[in-house]
């Protein structure tokens, strides 16, 4: 199998192309702006890497698309910070483009797997995300937050409407806040624009307080990215084609967890790293209003957890790595990276 990855260097991307070529025969063609996180796979005779941008280099794409058996169009901002500061930003590229990708896959008749997100269910009220019941419950247009679920709302549906019509092989996956190495630059930390697992390490790192927002009762569920990889090969290999039309939760129900005992979890196995034990003083906890925070166009969802049934169902599926483990993964990876960039100094 041929499979063309977009955004290959980012969070998702670069830990499956590393799966896909430890574990299978497939070949993968691979672009993005960056490959600093692709060092274990740059020189694998099976994988072709294009450094580039999805908005320029348009005729490598869909040379591409053509000529593959199956596209991740991984390439999105996906950080909060960005949908309130770089709304527009946020629609030309995880909208946009992403259409140009997914009409390209209905011109070639090239099967694609498309990220949609846990974002999609919005504010709904529900206490477990059903993929095809539950409402997708979004807040008002000045509250910027919301463009990137509704952009990524607004190609699950034209995606759905192409396979319905029967013009387009698809499958939609929602990832539930993944974690593990590499998660986020940590230049992007450093600026406060990451995602919380990242933005509390470096906020540990640096001995700069933890900011809770709105005091940090909001509750997410956190996955272990390997889990996730599980879930995704299952979904590329879809034998007897039973991930066809689906839509698929991709979290971990079990890891339940606010972002304030976040916070004092990953301070406790901050404070018992080897790197860290004997330290002088750790960062503090405080809270902030998401105003101070995020500004004006933040809204927060307060519970988001993942119905997988689905995934159980059709994929013989179940996340495996605990929080605590998955966690203290993330915090090793990240230590271990801050180490490395200060020896190269
Ligand atoms: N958050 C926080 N402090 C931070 C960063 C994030 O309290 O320094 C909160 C944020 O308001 C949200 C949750 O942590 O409620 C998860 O934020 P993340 O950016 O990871 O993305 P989300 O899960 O909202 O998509």
């Amino acid at each position: 199998m041929k499979i063309l990855i977009l955004g290959v260097n980012g969070f998702i991307g670069n830990a499956l192309v590393r799966r896909i070529l430890n574990t299978r025969d497939w070949e993968v063609f691979g672009m993005d702006l960056y490959d600093n996180k692709l060092d274990h796979s740059l020189n694998h005779p099976r994988f072709h890497f294009l450094e580039g941008d999805i908005a320029i280099n348009k005729e490598w794409i869909e040379y591409h698309i053509k000529k593959c058996d199956l596209v991740l169009p991984l390439v999105a901002i996906a950080t909060p910070m960005s949908y309130v500061k770089q709304p527009l930003k946020v629609f030309e590229l995880d909208f946009e483009e992403n259409l140009r990708i997914v009409r390209q896959c209905v011109k070639y008749q090239t099967r694609i797997i498309f990220p949609s997100t846990s974002e999609v269910y919005g504010m709904s009220a529900e206490s477990e995300f059903q993929e095809d019941s539950s409402p997708l419950v979004l807040g008002p247009i000045h509250k910027q937050r919301w463009i990137y679920s509704c952009c990524k709302q607004l190609l699950d549906r034209v995606i759905w409407a192409y396979g319905q019509e029967g013009k387009l092989q698809f499958t939609l996956i929602r990832p539930f806040n993944w974690i593990g190495p590499k998660l986020d630059d940590i230049d992007a930390a450093k600026e406060g624009s990451s995602r919380v697992v990242t933005q509390f390490i470096i906020n540990l790192v640096n001995r700069e307080p933890i900011r809770l927002v709105d005091g940090g009762l909001q509750k997410r569920c956190f996955t272990y990215v390997e889990d996730g990889i599980d879930c995704l090969m299952k979904i590329i290999e879809n034998p007897g084609q039973v991930a066809d039309g689906q839509i698929f939760n991709i979290g971990n129900p079990h890891n339940e967890i606010s972002v304030k005992d976040l916070a004092y979890m990953l301070r406790e196995l901050f404070q018992n790293h080897p790197d860290h034990r004997h330290d002088q003083e750790y960062s503090e906890i405080i809270e902030v209003p998401h105003e101070d925070y995020y500004g004006q166009g933040y809204q927060d969802i307060l519970t988001r957890k993942p119905a997988i049934g689905q995934a159980r169902r059709l994929l013989a599926w179940e996340p495996k790595t605990d929080l605590p483990t998955s966690l203290k993964y993330t915090l090793d990876a990240f230590l271990a990276e801050i180490r490395r960039l200060n020896h190269q100094v």
